[in-house]
């Protein structure tokens, strides 16, 4: 559990950002530590035996950790980005925000039918997010093994909406 208190010691909460009412858990301070990167890729690794054969990364902060998962791991990454960032024919999952919806697609071809994908984010909050991104993931004709986390919001159910596909979150 030396990770855990690693990261909760790393992490800035700042009050009413983006917006009123928001408590934003600032991970930016992990990124500056090369080894508590390094750590938190091993640790998504071992939560999942390492049975995943890609790794699917979330824009924009979910490819900091993807990468490294992907590097220590040496797994392919796969990128989900928001709407209009991907050339060429993408698949697209639209999911809600607090207000209004937003847009993931993934390239065609980026991911293999029968591939287990391990889809990484920095945090998960109501779960919208990875949910969508595990749409893309079985649109693709791949399989979700499992998602990642660095951190979750208690309370909003994120892992809940997400089962039964696993979810591992170190805080
Ligand atoms: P969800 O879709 O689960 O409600 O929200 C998770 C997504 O929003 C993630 O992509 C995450 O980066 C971003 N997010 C929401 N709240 C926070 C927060 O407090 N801190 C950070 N770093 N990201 C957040």
């Amino acid at each position: 559990f030396g990770l855990k208190k690693e990261l909760e010691e790393q992490i800035r909460v700042f009050p009413d950002f983006p917006k009123q009412g928001i408590l934003f858990q600032d991970l930016t301070p992990v990124f500056q530590n090369p080894e508590t990167v390094n750590r938190l890729a091993e640790s998504f690794i071992s939560a999942f035996d390492g049975k995943f054969d890609r790794v699917l990364a979330v824009e924009a902060r979910g490819f900091i950790l993807g990468t490294a998962v992907s590097a220590v791991g040496g797994r392919p990454l796969a990128l989900a980005r928001k709407k209009g960032k991907l050339p060429g024919e993408v698949h697209r999952a639209d999911y809600s925000l607090e207000y209004g919806t937003a847009t993931l697609e993934v390239q065609q071809g980026t991911l293999k039918q029968g591939d287990q994908v391990l889809v990484v984010d920095d945090l998960l909050a109501t779960g919208g997010t990875l949910s969508a991104a595990g749409e893309l993931v079985v649109t693709g004709g791949a399989k979700v093994a499992g998602y990642a986390v660095a951190a979750t919001i208690e309370g909003l159910d994120g892992a809940e909406r997400l089962s039964p596909t696993p979810v591992f979150s170190v805080v």
